[in-house]
């Protein structure tokens, strides 16, 4: 078994469009106005597995799959705002790496802000959650939608390319972190780990890894929407759970991430749409 997270990596952080939302909907003591929650992913740099994508934003694929109908209603409901120099992999571009660079994309969920890029990197492999795949892999039409779920942003050859988390070994992280159980070594090394998260998305995961610069960190994709509605710990609005189900799974991971939070208050967290988060990542200027 691997010793521990001694191996760093380096991490970066993209803003990839945003969409207008109530702010209520994320904390429910929020004022009732319309706010922007970016779409964040991110370029991890391991020393020996290369370039890692976490999650992939939105893209022009987005935007042609929500094109008609019923997918289009997703776009109606959850209106973005997107260029499409904005997309993940032009930005990548822009700073010198070719889409076929990147080895491995981890999904941290399905829903298509999430899922938007990953056909603009043919050449990765895909490690997500068997539990999510499976949640969504037959859903079609109404049903996809009304989970967040657009099924042709996924590649035709996504079955040949996939890993799933729950294969990999599983890592002691509770024991030395004192929450989140299970969480699994993707890479065998401690380098990266997956951590479940589940119920904004039945078997959401996030990742946690050393970095470079920061040290240790989470990124706990949709599990809170804000580092305020963790530190004040404040759930989204009852609303929100109409739309996006599993209330009770989502407030577990919740209440987890306020007590990891709470237990090791050095270890950065960033939600793929929290502010804070966004406001210390790339994204295309004017
Ligand atoms: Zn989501």
């Amino acid at each position: 078994m691997s010793s521990g997270t001694e191996i760093k990596v380096e991490c970066k952080l993209f803003r990839t469009g945003y969409c207008r939302q109530l702010e209520k909907m994320a904390r429910r003591d929020a004022p009732l106005r319309p706010a922007s929650f970016y779409s964040l992913a991110a370029l991890i740099r391991h020393p020996e597995e290369g370039l890692i994508l976490f999650d992939t934003g939105y893209s022009a694929h987005f935007f042609r799959e929500t094109s008609r109908l019923p997918y289009l209603l997703y776009r109606w409901a959850v209106p973005v705002v997107f260029r499409k120099e904005e997309a993940l992999a032009e930005q990548l571009k822009a700073l010198g790496i070719s889409p076929g660079e990147i080895r491995h994309i981890f999904l941290s969920h399905f829903h298509g802000d999430h899922i938007g890029g990953v056909r603009d990197f043919p050449e990765a492999s895909i490690l997500c959650s068997r539990e999510a795949y499976d949640h969504i892999r037959e859903m079609r039409g109404l049903r996809a939608v009304r989970n967040g779920f657009v099924p042709g942003l996924l590649p035709p050859d996504f079955d040949k390319r996939v890993q799933f988390i729950e294969d990999k070994e599983r890592f002691p992280f509770r024991e030395r972190y004192g929450v989140f159980d299970p969480v699994f070594d993707c890479f065998g090394d401690g380098s990266l780990l997956a951590v479940r998260l589940s119920g904004h998305a039945p078997g959401q995961y996030g990742l946690f890894f050393v970095d470079e610069e920061r040290g240790p960190t989470l990124l706990c994709a949709d599990a809170t929407w804000s580092l305020e509605a963790l530190r004040r710990q404040v759930e989204p609005h009852p609303l929100t759970f109409a739309v996006m189900g599993g209330r009770r799974e989502f407030r577990r991971s919740f209440l987890q991430l306020t007590e990891f939070h709470r237990l090791n208050p050095s270890v950065r967290i960033f939600p793929s749409h929290c502010p804070e988060a966004a406001a210390l990542a790339e994204g295309v200027k004017g």
